[in-house]
């Protein structure tokens, strides 16, 4: 059988808020985890036991230490999600029936896990006003606050549109009507610096492998939530040693790295920004420009639509049309509608994100695939029109 050629280049990957490659510090720690560690960490009889504990314990460190956490709070769960549904369970435990509020166009793990509970009749859930960019309408939160709240559930920043929320100040709002917070922090680890939010939330969430960790891995920090905890994680089974220590170094080098890469992020978004608006004059960039992640590109091409753009990009390149766990729909994101976006916005929606590894090389590549993209099937449509 004929072999088939191998492409030129490998496809530009810019779809870093749907996961992030495994850093190669990172699969290297792994590997002599799973060398050298061979034992349950549970096995605490013997020395083999013992060490695998130990280096899940440095593990808790690193990860305390990128969110400005103590090390004794930091629990590991199988997701991000998992660690949601952890938190949203102890929160029960301690309040009882739940009134939550949260925004609508938070990560559907959240959005999921508070429809089910209140399915159940373990929660009811006030939905927030957002404004076009994605952005808290302050308001609605306050007048959730003078109403009565349990729980208030937040996103560090949005995993579309790149939308970075005022955490800080909304935690406080929330510890002065003494209501638990939880924030998922899955998208701004690595980008933002917890430290200011982490000692103010009851509950904070991050996950693996949106910081060039392994998949499969999430962390739910949880002070002070004592016996509740052990609880909530009675059946969680063998802790994936291997996974942990490499969620340890990649939590290490994201504290480590943090500034430099943001600042590398943001000048690769910023460059294939401007070379897509150079030539594409009807651009739109969507979400909270100034108060955006350093590494998000939302964009809509109004007559393009984004079914047309990835049947011919999506050999080159590596986007998304909406959150990874929407698309595939037909439906424009959950996000996007709560935006209100129109449907020639919406229908045309392209999810760009850079990462650690990228270089100005592969955004160039990556504006001319798109452009190319763009005029050719504007023009088809035109050609179209004119029959
Ligand atoms: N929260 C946000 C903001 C996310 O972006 C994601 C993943 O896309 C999640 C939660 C879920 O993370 P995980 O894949 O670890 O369950």
């Amino acid at each position: 059988m004929a072999e088939r050629a191998a492409p030129l280049h490998p496809p530009v990957y810019l779809d870093h808020h749907a996961s992030t490659p495994v850093d190669p510090r990172v699969i290297e720690a792994m590997c002599e985890a799973m060398r050298t560690l061979p034992a349950n960490p549970n096995s605490v009889e013997h020395a083999l036991g013992r060490q695998a504990a130990a280096a899940i314990d440095v593990a808790r460190i690193e990860v305390a230490s990128l969110v400005g956490g103590e090390a004794q709070d930091i629990h590991f769960t199988a997701s991000a999600s998992d660690a949601i549904r952890k938190a949203l369970e102890l929160a029960i435990a301690q309040r009882g029936e739940l009134r939550v509020a949260a925004m609508p166009v938070e990560h559907p793990a959240m959005i999921h896990a508070l429809r089910a509970l209140e399915r159940q009749g373990l929660a009811t859930v006030h939905w927030l006003q957002v404004d076009a960019c994605a952005q808290l309408c302050r308001a609605s939160l306050d007048a959730a606050l003078a109403e009565g709240l349990d729980l208030v559930c937040m996103m560090a920043a949005n995993n579309e549109v790149g939308t970075v929320y005022p955490v800080e100040e909304v935690l406080n709002a929330c510890l002065e009507n003494g209501v638990l917070t939880l924030v998922d922090a899955t998208q701004a680890a690595g980008r933002i610096d917890l430290h200011p939010v982490t000692p103010l939330a009851d509950y904070l969430v991050l996950s693996g492998h949106k910081i060039y960790g392994p998949k499969g891995i999430g962390v739910l920090n949880a002070p002070g939530s004592g016996a509740a905890v052990a609880e909530v994680f009675a059946q969680a089974g063998t802790p994936n040693v291997p996974a942990i220590i490499g969620l340890g170094v990649a939590c290490r080098i994201a504290g480590e790295e943090r500034v430099a890469e943001c600042a590398h992020a943001q000048k690769l978004r910023d460059r294939l920004e401007a070379g897509l608006r150079a030539s594409l004059d009807q651009l739109v960039v969507n979400g909270d420009l100034q108060r955006r992640l350093p590494h998000s590109l939302h964009v809509s091409i109004p007559g393009v639509t984004n079914d047309a753009m990835l049947a011919r990009v999506s050999h080159q390149l590596a986007l998304s049309t909406g959150a990874a766990c929407a698309s595939g729909a037909q439906e424009p994101s959950h996000v996007l509608r709560s935006m209100g976006l129109g449907d020639e916005l919406a229908d045309s929606a392209l999810r760009l994100s850079v990462g650690r590894f990228n270089t100005e090389q592969d955004v160039d590549r990556a504006v001319q695939i798109l452009v190319g993209a763009a005029r050719a099937i504007l023009s088809a449509r035109q050609e179209h029109h004119l029959c």
